[in-house]
């Protein structure tokens, strides 16, 4: 007889929520996790208040091959459902910006209440505990760690992507899925800085910290949100939401000025103050350090007067504002990414229980595979959901 009936791999998010639900009808669970410390990532999210959901979590917010996959999980644990677990414990959050919503006070509290679910069910957890190896025979996972071998009839990889290494991302996750024959989405950094060429980043080196509201384009997204220029290129919520569309060597398409039309701001000027200059004019809509270093870049006139500006000039400025043609470098990569593109191939788990249909009794759940969300609580209500997928279904067996 096997010690367990579950073992999790991965004391975070995902692994937690999981055991809590596993454990709820006696089952015998074990989370294992070669951290100190608990949900690390959650207790660094969101600058430290965890934004733990998001009040429009929808299946349109993620990326993954298979945009179908996340629906049936989402749909069953909803940020509903997270809310009102957050609220029973008496943790109270506000919404900061776009739904999304942050604890008043501090993360640790997300996962004091994770930690105490699954203690409340007798889910047992073990930290500081390396994984050797993993093995299955006649029926029984066999996992071997630094504390000794462990034998479960089921095993859930809840061991996250490659993001921030030094919080204790490995690819774990992905060898043991490709042990059992699954195979793997390309994954990329994602959620994550852009870097910039040289003669770019010499242009615009002055302008770190300078914070504007763009549209950022690429592929099938768009986001309207804040562009933060950095001392190695560009960042902020619509470069990091960006960066999930984003394919290496593409350009990226960024409106710097999506709330008005600068050609019909410059001809409406050229009528009221035809003496004024497009500098001050341009000095109405950004910094006056950002209007300097942007006329350096395309070579505008800034002292020209309104009266002297040229259709072909007014044209290449909208041009120049509106479409701006964006193109990176890289990414500054999984050093500072929030999350990892890609993973374990959807089309291989059971959307319903998050089990391999390749491997009777192995498990998938959290970032580890390809579903991605957008910034803004996206991630965690995932590893929620597909938490309380596989922890539903393993109580149930
Ligand atoms: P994780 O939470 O990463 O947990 C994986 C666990 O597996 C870890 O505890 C790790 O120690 C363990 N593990 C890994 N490898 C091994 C191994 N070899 N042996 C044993 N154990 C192992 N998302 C949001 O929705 N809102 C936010 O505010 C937010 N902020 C973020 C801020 C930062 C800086 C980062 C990096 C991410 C943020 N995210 C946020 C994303 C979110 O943290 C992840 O998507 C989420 O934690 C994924 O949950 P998970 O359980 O799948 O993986």
């Amino acid at each position: 007889m096997p010690d367990y009936d579950a073992i999790i791999i991965g004391a975070g998010a995902a692994g937690l929520h999981c055991a809590a639900f596993a454990a709820a009808t006696g089952k015998r669970v074990l989370v294992l996790d070669h951290a100190k410390q608990t949900g690390k990532k959650i207790l660094i999210s969101g600058g430290g208040r965890c934004n733990f959901t998001n009040l429009y979590a929808a299946p349109e917010n993620y990326l993954s091959d298979n945009p179908h996959f996340c629906k049936s999980a989402l749909a069953r644990y909803t940020q509903w459902d997270f809310i009102d677990l957050v609220s029973r414990y008496g943790i109270a959050y506000h919404e900061k910006t776009l739904g999304q919503l942050f604890c008043d006070d501090s993360a640790k509290q997300i996962v004091n209440m994770l930690v105490s679910e699954c203690t409340n069910v007798g889910a047992e957890i073990s930290l500081r505990t390396e994984i050797i190896g993993v093995d299955y025979q006649q029926g029984q996972y066999r996992i071997n760690t630094s504390k000794g071998e462990f034998r479960s009839t089921n095993l859930v990889v809840a061991c996250g992507g490659l993001s921030m290494p030094k919080l204790g991302a490995t690819p774990l996750g992905y060898q043991l899925a490709e042990q059992f024959g699954h195979s793997i989405t390309p994954v990329r950094a994602a959620l994550v800085p852009f870097t910039l060429h040289d003669q770019d980043k010499q242009a615009f080196a002055e302008l770190s910290g300078v914070s504007i509201p763009v549209t950022a384009s690429a592929n099938d997204g768009s986001f309207h949100e804040a562009m933060l220029f950095t001392h190695r290129g560009v960042s902020g919520p619509a470069m990091l939401q960006i960066s999930s569309y984003w394919q290496p060597g593409e350009a990226l398409t960024v409106n710097l000025l999506p709330s008005d039309d600068i050609s019909e701001a410059i001809k409406q000027g050229q009528q009221q103050q035809p003496k004024a200059q497009l500098g001050s004019l341009l000095q109405q809509y950004f910094p006056k350090r950002l209007v300097q270093a942007l006329a350096d870049y395309w070579q505008w006139p800034l002292q020209q007067r309104l009266a002297d500006c040229s259709n072909e000039l007014i044209n290449s400025v909208h041009d120049n504002l509106h479409q701006w043609q964006l193109k990176p470098n890289g990414t500054e990569g999984y050093r500072t990414a929030e999350v990892t593109l890609g993973g374990v191939n959807v089309n291989e788990i059971s959307s319903k229980t998050m089990e391999s249909t390749l491997q009777s009794g192995l498990y998938f759940i959290g970032e580890v595979m390809d579903v991605t969300g957008w910034l803004g609580g996206y991630n965690f209500q995932w590893a929620w959901a597909s938490g309380y997928a596989a922890g539903t279904a393993l109580a149930e067996q």
